[in-house]
């Protein structure tokens, strides 16, 4: 596509968890461009991670689509501030959903939160993440490790496990993984591992929830322009971010979202237990 921002980009690099206002260039999430068709009319979905980056575009693509969201995020109240005007824009309800989903209790809270709002949960978005970049095994504490597993996976199961009781069969799980599930960045260990578990978890999960006729499926994006990048990784490697792919630029958010929609839709009835890749070109095992 024409037009989208290509590397060298602009030296930057923010705190932990990023502030989407402050990028540059200001990533694309189809507040201005992604054109809805119905798609998802009525549907309730839950999707963390959505204040920024991927979760904001498939947040506005699915309230275009017709769809009521729920958005959880740690703390980034600007940006889902942002996320819920463009929502409410389409004609739709956000409900914000700010917490630590390192924390058990937080996970069933967004579930329960979403059911007394909406009374139901048809797609369940996992998508919120923490990565760290690490040259060696030995910078990364014991307490980081677990920490993003608990973020990045356990976090996952613990929703699904809350919200599984409220979806009908025809609803949808989609979960986030990534390129590194299979081809992992030796900088991204901890992350990396974790996304291999989310592809895996996705695989069994699709077979065992096939009976009530709940689908499950995973996409793997490559490299997205996102606050977690430029909040994670050294600035030479934001400089050039994308630049190695055939495409030979990162993909924006709003680029990711249709594989989403098309999950979450009843259009995808027959598609459970896959894999997404939309990496501008790269090949995933
Ligand atoms: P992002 O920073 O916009 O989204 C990550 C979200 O996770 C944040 O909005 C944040 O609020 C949430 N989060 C982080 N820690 C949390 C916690 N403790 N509790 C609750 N929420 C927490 O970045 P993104 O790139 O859009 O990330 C979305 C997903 O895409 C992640 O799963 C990420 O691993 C995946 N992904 C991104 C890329 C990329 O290049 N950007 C590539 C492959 C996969
Ligand atoms: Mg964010």
């Amino acid at each position: 596509m024409p037009g989208y921002p290509k590397p060298p980009f602009e030296p930057q690099r923010q705190p932990v968890p990023g502030s989407q206002s402050k990028m540059q260039p200001y990533p694309d999430c189809g507040e201005t461009s992604y054109k809805g068709s119905g798609r998802l009319a009525n549907k309730i979905a839950l999707i963390t991670g959505a204040d920024s980056g991927i979760g904001r575009a498939v947040a506005i693509a699915f309230a275009r689509e017709g769809a009521d969201v729920a958005i959880s995020y740690l703390n980034e109240h600007e940006d889902a501030q942002e996320t819920a005007h463009w929502v409410e824009e389409a004609g739709r309800q956000c409900l914000l959903l700010p917490g630590d989903l390192a924390d058990k209790t937080h996970c069933a809270a967004i579930v329960n939160k979403t059911l007394e709002q909406f009374g139901r949960i048809d797609v369940l978005v996992n998508n919120a993440a923490f990565q760290m970049t690490h040259e060696t095994l030995e910078e990364i504490s014991d307490d980081e490790w677990v920490k993003t597993f608990d973020i990045n996976i356990t976090a996952i199961f613990r929703i699904c496990k809350a919200a599984l009781p409220s979806m009908a069969a025809g609803s949808s799980i989609i979960n986030t993984s990534s390129v590194n599930s299979d081809m992992p960045k030796p900088t991204l260990l901890a992350y990396a591992t974790t996304k291999g578990a989310i592809a895996n978890f996705t695989a069994g999960l699709a077979q065992m929830l096939g009976e009530r006729g709940i689908r499950v499926n995973s996409v793997a994006p490559g490299p997205i322009w996102t606050p977690l990048i430029v909040s994670t990784m050294p600035e030479d490697e934001i400089k050039e971010f994308g630049a190695k792919t055939p495409l030979g630029r990162p993909g924006q958010p709003v680029e990711v979202a249709p594989i989403y929609v098309l999950l979450a839709s009843d259009e995808g009835s027959y598609i459970s237990g896959s894999r997404y890749a939309v990496t501008g070109g790269k090949p995933i095992l």
